[in-house]
């Protein structure tokens, strides 16, 4: 069989375990509150709350939208025309044209591109999050912050890229089955290291200060039999007035973090409703799952990217003669920015289930749901969410349950706890 023949066999495998793990492991039969519980508790919040939060996104919607569009339309012109490859050849000239230059220059020149093209919407965003009073870090931090990100894109961006191109190179013929196991050993990589690494880059960490709040929430993780190893407040507040809490990292690395916004904001009952959240997270291995998929899905595309790349139609548009060279980087982006585009309602709908059954969890572990539907209209209104959005948003991006709809699931658990 020849490496293509190969390749089609190991999309389809590849293919066969994603839908498989999902689904198996992510929970599909969770129906959402109904939906007369969520109209009762959207009438329950202040009307100006919501209203507010629906002028907020409203401002934010012309801003983000055009700058997914703009994003595409440039990848589509970079990749699907001769621009891109011609930027990769102009990048590596200085260079004599030599193939690394080439894949890690010019890689980061185009990826450069398409960033910088949408840098005007990233800053009337900043502009729109502090007339909202959301964003506290002014425009110096937050200058600061997007150079940080930009230069640990490239550090990483240019590892990916000449290991990427030096196993072209090495394996002409089977690049794309070392290319995919590479990726997929990049992302596996990336879940331990990123938390560990790249986290504190952007905030700085502290254990929680003893006390009875940080007891509590060790001795109910103890009792929920989650191993976590420390409770982490990060100095969210530097940049904004946003409530958070997420658990990152898997094994040794796995802990819970809360923003120090949330411990000023919240009661000591709200907070642990969060965290019992978070620990619903790592009970169900979440971090983990996400990781694999993740690792699949990287695979999958690398191998799908090669079979799509032998495809004279496409290689002619981005005027080159293989998918192999570092040239054709541009082709592979523009790809992968429309399957992204592509993936992300499957990818909020999952992960609004696996969110769903967190909240599940916390309400089963803290059999408090007074405070956890507090907590959710905390959430909401420090956060300036509509608590109900447009169908079409929560269907395209939504990446959590809407806030009526947690509030309704309280509601639901209360009732069947009093029964
Ligand atoms: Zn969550």
């Amino acid at each position: 069989m020849t490496p293509r023949g190969w390749a089609l066999v190991a999309l389809a495998g590849l293919t066969v375990a994603l839908v498989v793990i999902a689904a198996l492991l992510i929970p599909w039969h969770r129906p959402p509150a109904p939906r007369a519980d969520q109209l009762a508790a959207l009438r329950d919040l202040p009307a100006e709350q919501v209203a507010k939060g629906r002028e907020f996104r409203a401002a934010l919607r012309p801003g983000s939208y055009t700058a997914l569009a703009v994003g595409l339309l440039v990848a589509l012109a970079l990749g699907l025309t001769p621009l891109g490859s011609r930027l990769v050849e102009l990048v590596g000239r200085p260079f004599g044209g030599h193939w690394a230059a080439q894949a890690v220059l010019g890689g980061l020149a185009v990826v450069l591109v398409a960033d910088l093209v949408t840098l005007p919407f990233a800053a009337w965003r900043q502009s729109v999050l502090t007339r909202y009073g959301l964003s506290t870090n002014g425009w110096s931090g937050w200058a600061v912050d997007l150079l940080k990100s930009y230069a640990v894109s490239a550090v990483i961006g240019a590892v990916a890229l000449f290991g990427f191109y030096a196993v072209i190179r090495l394996a002409p013929r089977w690049w794309w089955a070392f290319g995919a196991g590479g990726a997929a050993v990049l992302v596996i990589l990336l879940s331990f290291v990123l938390p560990v690494l790249v986290e504190p880059v952007f905030n700085r960490f502290t254990p929680m200060e003893q006390g009875p709040l940080r007891t509590e929430l060790m001795s109910m993780a103890a009792r929920d039999g989650v191993p976590v190893r420390d409770v982490l407040v990060a100095d969210a507040s530097r940049r904004t007035k946003a409530v958070n809490a997420y658990v990152s990292g898997l094994g040794p690395t796995r802990r819970v973090v809360v923003y120090d916004t949330l411990l000023t904001e919240a009661t000591p009952a709200e907070v642990t409703a969060v965290v019992a959240h978070e620990l619903g997270h790592a009970k169900d291995s979440d971090v983990a799952v996400g990781t694999l998929t993740g690792a699949l899905g990287a695979a999958a595309a690398v191998v799908a990217l090669y079979l799509l790349g032998s495809w004279g139609p496409l290689l002619r548009l981005a005027g080159v003669d293989s998918v192999a060279q570092p040239r054709a980087f541009p082709l592979l982006l523009a790809l992968v920015t429309v399957a992204g585009l592509v993936a992300a309602p499957v990818q909020a709908l999952m992960s609004r289930r696996v969110e769903a059954r967190a909240d599940a969890h916390a309400l089963a572990l803290t059999g408090d749901p007074e405070a956890f539907e507090s907590m959710q209209r905390r959430l909401g209104s420090v956060n300036l969410g509509d608590p109900d959005p447009p169908r079409w948003e929560y269907l395209y991006s939504a990446s959590h349950p809407s806030t009526v709809e947690r509030m309704a699931a309280a509601r639901a658990y209360a009732r069947e706890a009093g029964r």
